[in-house]
């Protein structure tokens, strides 16, 4: 079985846990959002790429969700003795490393399809990971300071600022002009399953579908009959972790189960995912046309967050 995952972060990594749990033989390719790439200290930094490739590696610090396991912060400490920030940006020293490797294969020409290859030589994450794109893609995010407009890189908004401010827009800058990276479509035409994990569906999946072409290809793949079905990352009307309640205002879409099936529409999606605790969406997302369930979507561990991926594959059978 062929199965795409489009992923973000932490949501994304944790589901693709149990997803090869779920499905050992499966051959999973996943497209990962590369729109929180950002530079810092002369060095290109994948935060989703890396949180997938550590996750499913086995590097990841597991409390955290991101960055390494056994981490020190020697070299953040020197460049503050040196007074170079941001400060708000933890990256770690086994990071670093990470970015170092990166940041020189991209300077010797490589693409970051190419790099992230290489890198996950080492990880071996099981799973083949793709950038979505090549191409440089960032997401911005518009805010009212003192009342004053301006737009902030998402890691900023997200990391710095906790997205304590309202988001009045987010754009993708760069994302119109991006193409596909190699392998993306043909895995999505090739796929006998679509899956979109429980990650932020403005910030990451949305982020991915704004690449000409991806959105595109899985609507054509579920119009030929690919079952695509979603996780809600949505709760009980808020967000499991983090703040997608704020991205999701910033594009006129609440922060329910039922409202984010909708934003997805059933053009994509054929099926869909609730929490238990949803199970009044059920008859919402039905009346779209999105086939709905309302199973436990809280990855408390492997096993939970395999049982949703079980059920996912389920759904997906029933569409077939
Ligand atoms: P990020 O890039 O690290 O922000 O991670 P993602 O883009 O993958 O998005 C995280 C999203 O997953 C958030 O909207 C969370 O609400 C959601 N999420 C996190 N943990 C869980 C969980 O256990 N269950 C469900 N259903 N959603 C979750
Ligand atoms: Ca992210």
């Amino acid at each position: 079985m062929r199965i795409v995952v489009l992923a973000g972060g932490i949501g994304g990594a944790r589901f693709l846990r149990g997803l090869k749990q779920a499905a050992p033989d499966a051959e999973i390719t996943v497209v990962g959002n590369t729109g929180d790439d950002i530079h810092l200290f002369g060095l290109k930094v994948c935060p989703d790429l890396d949180t997938v490739m550590y996750t499913l590696g086995g590097g990841i610090n597991e409390e955290q969700g991101w960055g390494r396991l056994d981490e020190s912060f020697t070299v953040k400490e020197e460049l503050a003795a040196y007074g170079v920030g941001p400060e708000w940006f933890g990256l770690g020293d086994r990071d670093f490393a990470t970015h170092i490797v990166r940041t020189q294969m991209l300077g010797a020409g490589f693409p970051l399809s190419a790099v992230t290859e290489a890198l996950c030589a080492r990880w071996q994450p099981g799973v083949r990971l793709l950038p979505m794109s090549d191409d440089r893609v960032e997401t911005h995010v518009a805010i009212e300071v003192d009342g004053e407009q301006k737009a902030v890189h998402f890691q900023e908004y997200w990391v710095k600022l906790r997205a304590s401010v309202d988001a009045k827009a987010v754009v993708p800058v760069g994302a119109e002009a991006a193409k596909p990276a190699p392998g993306v479509l043909d895995a999505i035409a090739e796929a006998d399953v679509v899956l979109f994990p429980p990650s932020n569906p403005v910030v990451s999946v949305g982020t991915i579908l704004a690449v000409p072409g991806i959105r595109e290809a899985i609507v054509a793949a579920a119009a030929s009959g690919t079952p695509v079905v979603g996780l809600s990352p949505i709760v009980g009307d808020a967000p499991v972790r983090g703040m997608a309640d704020k991205v999701l205002a910033a594009v006129g879409v609440e922060s329910t189960a039922t409202a984010v099936a909708l934003h997805y529409g059933s053009e994509l999606l054929g099926g869909w995912l609730v929490d238990t605790v949803d199970a009044g969406a059920v008859t919402d997302v039905e009346a779209a046309g999105i086939r709905c369930r309302a199973v436990p979507l809280m990855m408390t561990d492997v096993e939970a967050t395999a049982a949703m991926a079980r059920e996912a594959l389920a759904l997906a059978e029933e569409l077939r």
